[in-house]
């Protein structure tokens, strides 16, 4: 069956697709996956470095307007060793997360970081970093420190959208300049929304697949909304669809983003594996060719509550790795172990 996927009309009417039609175009975006970028899963240790953040977005449940949330940030040390552990289990790469701050203090920290991971890995380890919106300096101070890559999610394309999840000193046109000069700076570029906001229709998300083609992202982490009780969104919590909805449309969305953007690198979220206990190995079996155990120090994982039910609040390193070893083998992949796993996209583009 030839599967079109050039409109947004097209685009959804495959995001609605069930039964045998949806499993049709999971079946063409699992051949498409094996043929590029192949049966191999990157790992990238996530160090969920500081639940400090000075916005307030309106789905997330550490936003500085949420005085329910103990706030922590990680010491150097425990940072590294969590670092130490990636590259001793061959994971290849991690990610460091935070909320958002911009003052010198943690810009430097940050830069730090990098520089004492850069060093103890002999330049091995490929660092990630999802640190929010940063002026294009403190952008350049951390690519220079070593870093490879930066996540940067929009959250939704829809500048209406975004306007109704975000208080109204957020802006949807900074998050888009931010994104083009991570893109100058030469980082590989990802980006990303939720699926299942309120008040979102499958169009908008077809707009949104459409938008990361036009942008030439080189990475895409998305994955379903998930609401929180602490949060203003949680009163719009009638108007979210229900959790099997927003799974399957999940789904249908991982398989188009891989026949739109075959060679791309696209991350099995940790969001739908809290919906589903068979989320992230069906997403990797779909779609996705990267992953992202939790490496945050455990005591510290519940204080990173981005949304409920979050999974891995538990679980040790160690209880992490056997895990996400069995879901890759589960899911018919092969952990790619001491690999950086960079995006093939970037490397194409970067060849040319
Ligand atoms: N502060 C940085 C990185 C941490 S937040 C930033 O905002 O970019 C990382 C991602 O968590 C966000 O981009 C958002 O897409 C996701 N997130 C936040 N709240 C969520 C929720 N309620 N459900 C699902 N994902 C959520
Ligand atoms: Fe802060 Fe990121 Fe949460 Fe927004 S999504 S409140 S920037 S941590």
């Amino acid at each position: 069956m030839k599967i079109c996927l050039e409109t947004i009309e097209e685009i959804s009417r495959w995001l609605r697709a069930t039964g045998k039609e949806a499993e049709e175009l999971r079946r063409q975006a699992h051949e498409t996956k094996l043929r590029t970028v192949g049966g191999k899963v990157y790992l990238r240790g996530l160090i969920e470095f500081s639940n400090i953040c000075r916005k307030n977005c309106f789905y997330c449940g550490i936003r500085c307007g949420n005085a329910a949330v103990n706030r922590y940030t990680l010491s150097r040390q425990e940072v590294l060793s969590s670092a130490r552990f990636a590259c001793r289990e061959g994971f290849g790469s991690v990610v460091i997360q935070a909320g958002e701050r911009s003052d010198e203090a943690f810009v430097s920290e940050i830069e730090a970081l990098v520089e004492a991971m850069m060093q103890e890995s002999h330049g091995q380890l490929g660092i990630t970093l999802s640190l929010g919106e940063q002026t294009p300096r403190t952008y350049a101070r951390w690519k220079k420190a070593g870093a490879l890559r930066y996540l940067l999610r929009i959250e939704t394309s829809d500048a209406g959208l975004y306007a109704g999840l975000h208080p109204s000193d957020h802006s949807f046109h900074q998050r888009l300049s931010c994104i083009s000069s991570l893109r100058e700076l030469g980082y590989q570029v990802g980006s990303g929304i939720m699926i299942g906001l309120p008040g979102q229709s499958v169009e908008q998300v077809a707009a949104d697949l459409l938008f990361f083609k036009a942008m030439d992202l080189d990475m895409v982490g998305m994955g379903p909304y998930i609401e929180h009780r602490q949060t203003p969104l949680w009163a719009q919590r009638h108007k979210v669809p229900s959790l099997q909805e927003r799974y399957d449309l999940s789904l249908n969305a991982w398989a188009v983003l891989r026949l739109l953007m075959p060679d791309i690198n696209i991350a099995a979220s940790t969001a739908i594996g809290s919906i589903s206990p068979k989320g992230r190995q069906e997403v990797l079996y779909t779609a996705a060719n990267v992953i992202m155990p939790n490496l945050t120090p455990y005591t510290r994982r519940k204080e990173y509550f981005l949304y409920e039910n979050k999974i891995c609040l538990k679980e040790s390193h160690e209880d992490s790795k056997a895990n996400i070893e069995r879901l890759i083998l589960e899911a018919g992949g092969e952990p790619g172990y001491f690999e950086q796993g960079n995006s093939l996209h970037f490397f194409y583009k970067t060849q040319k």
